[in-house]
């Protein structure tokens, strides 16, 4: 039976450890590590997104804000609300809220973050550090990925590692992280030329995708290590019979869609050697990423380390 990787475990543990940490900034600066959490517009996804950080970063003791301007707000006068964030001194973390609305400049907006409030990780300092190996923010998502990994002791120098999607969000950094843990990484993207010959090289193989269980068993080698890092909402009935076993098909009957990631779930478990589901894989850890993020800046803007 394959080892079910337990991001719900992992993230808890992690949050665990986040608290004697607040605590600790609170007794030293006194005040709690601070998110501002900026949500421009009404995008429904994003206002879940949103609630759950600023859950989460409560629940942990911290000070968490949302900044709603409204969908009409241009360039500049978000520029100018990320500059008042930058200068706030109890605000430790910022993070914009992506997408944003097509008429505003994200890569402007994103500049604009102050690298070391840049709790994202996505500001090119930040980019920059991660590149050349020196301490910095990193990019949530893929962080949280090395530390599920890590957390199971899977062993990730001088392996073979494929990732497949090289977005700035996650495939790139991704690739980076495992480079920094001395793997061996192949990245994959649209224009890989024969990508299920190289997804089987691969004895860790993650998929950053956004194409619903498109990694089937004949892209991965028997025993490999699979991360799935996709979240994808199936809602055609054709798709899901595609995907899923006749107990998750009911469930999709019952609730007209389900979440699947980008590699074929009953396949990963029939060949893979420890992977993470979705949902209950990758997706907790970036939640928690993002308030250890938040604490590290805090306790560097605090002085404590
Ligand atoms: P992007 O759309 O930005 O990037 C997708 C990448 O996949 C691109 O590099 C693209 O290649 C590549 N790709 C697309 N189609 C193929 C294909 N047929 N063969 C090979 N490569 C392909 O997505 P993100 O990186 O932002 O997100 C990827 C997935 O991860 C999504 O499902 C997203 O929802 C999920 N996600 C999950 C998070 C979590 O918390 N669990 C957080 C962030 C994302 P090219 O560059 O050539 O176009």
């Amino acid at each position: 039976m394959p080892l079910i990787l337990d991001g719900n475990r992992v993230r808890d543990q992690i949050k665990a450890e986040c608290r004697p940490r607040v605590e600790r900034i609170v007794a030293h600066a006194g005040r709690a590590p601070g998110l501002a959490v900026v949500l421009v517009g009404n995008n429904p996804a994003s206002e879940v997104y949103v609630r759950n950080k600023t859950k989460t970063a409560a629940d942990l003791g911290m000070h968490s804000e949302t900044i709603t301007p409204s969908a009409s707000m241009t360039t500049d006068q978000l520029l100018d609300l990320v500059r008042e964030l930058n200068a706030r001194p109890e605000i430790d973390g910022i993070l914009v809220q992506l997408p944003l609305p097509g008429h505003i400049d994200s890569q402007r907006i994103l500049l604009a973050v102050a690298p070391e409030k840049d709790v994202d990780g996505f500001h090119p300092c930040n980019v920059g550090l991660l590149s050349t190996g020196r301490p910095g923010l990193r990019p949530c998502t893929p962080a949280g990925v090395i530390q599920i990994l890590k957390r199971y002791e899977i062993p990730i120098a001088g392996r073979n590692t494929v990732v497949v999607g090289r977005s700035d969000i996650v495939g790139k950094p991704m690739a980076m992280l495992l480079l920094q843990e001395n793997a061996t990484v192949t990245i994959c993207h649209s224009r890989t030329r024969d990508l299920p010959d190289v997804c089987r090289t691969a004895e860790i193989l993650v998929a950053a995708i956004g194409r619903p269980a498109m990694i089937t068993a004949g892209y991965i080698t028997p025993g490999a290590v699979v991360i799935d890092v996709g979240m994808n909402k199936v809602e055609s009935r054709a798709e899901a019979e595609r995907i899923f076993d006749p107990a998750r098909l009911a469930d999709f009957d019952r609730r007209g869609s389900l979440l699947v990631g980008d590699v074929h779930p009953g396949d990963m478990a029939r060949a893979a050697s420890a992977y993470t589901p979705v949902p209950g894989g990758v997706g907790p850890l970036t939640i928690a990423m993002l308030m250890q993020n938040t604490i590290d800046s805090a306790e560097r803007r605090t002085g404590l380390c």
